[in-house]
């Protein structure tokens, strides 16, 4: 019998054919397909070969054409935070052994980052290769957000981002007539894969807000735009402002679909925007090492605080503490996935490649429940949002949605901490809205909406709670 070999398609069809569509856009500078190939293709030409690269990934087009060129010429890319410390940049720089760095003209790098560097241009006449690496070769090492320790490098091959692209293709029916607003930092998956490759991969566009702004998102919005990445502190922001902000609440009725994830979105900033534009936010499901495991179709039902079903290609089981599989609607499990969209290794850490697997499923550290129809709910991180209070398990994410619904309140994060009676107690850290909120109101508030073992014990006040980049809260920092 014949051998048969399957070839994987260009990862970039779009790139490869060229035309004078608007593929990238940052203020008034604009890359038509035709314009990416050649200067991404010319930059290609010149990247070491079996070497890796890093990119200092600044929120404008260069990281884009460094990123396409890399891709296309197989050369793995390390992208790297340009607020980045020092420590982690050392961590990463000893861990990745990157060739050179690639930066924006005129961008100035920390003294730290001693590599060859090479001016990433915006254009140039080179052509992309004819063939394309295989589908297993790495892509990318990318660091992980470092929410539950020190960050972790996931290599990520080709197949891994062509597949979780397809499934959102698939579930968001996304088209090339899609134009994306980008307002998310270019050094992990979301705004890398998701919010770069995705349009790139249909042949859409991408208009960079080099930050995010309310303005920013109007303005792009009004113009044509027809999607909205974010995460969680970016639509608490939204959810703020659009009762009152006419023009925003219309943009943001016009855009076709708008995404949330990278942290759960709050029940309550989601109805807020839902009562003010009709809107419901899609929220997807992922992380660094699987990239994305679950979300709603665009044209599906979608449950505020659930963050969909598993994508096409994606198996998803919830596991108790023996290992075994919790079938039971609403029983709380262990997040662990298997699909083409799982990552190939961490780097340099064989032991914590195996830890993290059972067998070929990833084990997610994310605890969950499903609904009888199949919706997922994240209850929390294994490591830091489960509460083990008075003989009850308790997700951390419930009461914190809970919380947010008091007046009062105007930001939280629930912990627990030891305590002689109740094993653990449940701590609730508040970012006050006017008068502080005492621990008897807070107590009280719960105990009506969820059961009372779930109320709060204790509250601390804060200014603001210890965010990383992605605006993730780091737990780990309170206490
Ligand atoms: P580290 O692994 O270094 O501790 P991290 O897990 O935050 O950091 P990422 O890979 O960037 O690094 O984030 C993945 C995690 O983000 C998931 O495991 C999950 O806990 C959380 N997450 C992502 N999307 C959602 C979502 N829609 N709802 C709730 N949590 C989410
Ligand atoms: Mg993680």
């Amino acid at each position: 019998t014949q051998e048969v070999r399957e070839v994987p398609d260009p990862l970039f069809p779009a790139v490869a054919a060229g035309s004078g569509k608007e593929a990238l856009r940052f203020g008034d500078r604009k890359l038509t397909y035709a314009e990416l190939g050649a200067v991404a293709g010319a930059l290609a030409a010149d990247l070491p070969k079996d070497r890796r690269v890093a990119v200092w990934a600044t929120p404008t087009l260069h990281t884009s054409v460094a990123v396409v060129a890399a891709l296309l010429a197989g050369v793995p890319v390390v992208p790297l935070n340009p607020k980045i410390g020092e420590r982690e940049l050392g961590h990463i720089l000893a861990d990745s052994e990157p060739a050179l760095v690639l930066a924006e003209p005129g961008v100035e790098l920390p003294a730290a980052l001693d590599l060859p560097r090479r001016d990433i241009p915006l254009e140039g006449d080179g052509k992309p290769p004819a063939s394309e690496p295989d589908a297993e070769a790495p892509a990318f090492i990318v660091y992980t957000s470092g929410t539950t320790g020190p960050p972790k490098g996931v290599v990520l091959p080709r197949r891994a981002i062509s597949s979780t692209l397809d499934a959102l293709e698939d579930a968001w029916q996304w088209t090339a007539d899609d134009v994306l607003v980008h307002g998310l930092p270019l050094f992990h998956v979301h705004g890398l894969i998701l919010g770069i490759l995705g349009p790139l991969r249909r042949g859409g566009t991408v208009r960079h807000l080099g930050r995010f702004s309310l303005e920013g998102v109007t303005e792009e919005l009004a113009n044509g735009a027809t999607m909205l990445f974010g995460v969680p502190t970016m639509y608490h922001r939204i959810a703020e402002a659009v009762a009152t902000d006419e023009a925003l609440a219309s943009a943001l009725k016009s855009a076709r679909l708008l995404v949330s994830g990278s942290a759960a979105l709050p029940v309550h900033d989601h109805q807020r925007i839902t009562a003010a534009t009709g809107q419901q936010v899609v929220e997807r499901y992922g992380m660094t090492e699987t990239l994305m495991n679950t979300s709603v179709r665009a044209d599906g039902e979608r449950k505020p605080g659930s963050v969909g079903v598993p994508l096409a290609g994606v198996d998803l089981r919830l596991v108790d503490e023996s290992g075994a599989e919790v079938t039971e609607p609403d029983a709380v499990g262990e997040i662990q996935v298997r699909g083409p969209n799982l990552f190939t290794e961490y780097l340099n850490r064989p032991d914590a490649t195996a830890a993290a697997l059972d067998g070929d499923w990833f084990r997610t550290g994310d605890m969950a429940t499903r609904d009888p129809d199949g919706y997922v709910r994240i209850v929390g991180r294994k490591a830091t949002d489960l509460i083990k209070s008075g003989g009850y398990k308790i997700g951390a994410g419930e009461i914190e949605n809970a919380l947010l619904e008091h007046p009062n309140v105007a930001e939280v994060a629930v912990t627990g901490e030891p305590d002689d009676d109740l094993g653990e107690r449940i701590v609730a850290w508040v970012v006050p809205d006017g008068a502080r909120p005492t621990v008897e109101d807070l107590a009280d508030h719960v105990s009506k909406l969820l059961a009372p073992h779930k109320r709060p014990r204790v509250v601390r006040y804060l200014d603001a709670l210890p965010r990383n980049d992605m605006g993730k809260v780091m737990k780990r920092a309170l206490g």
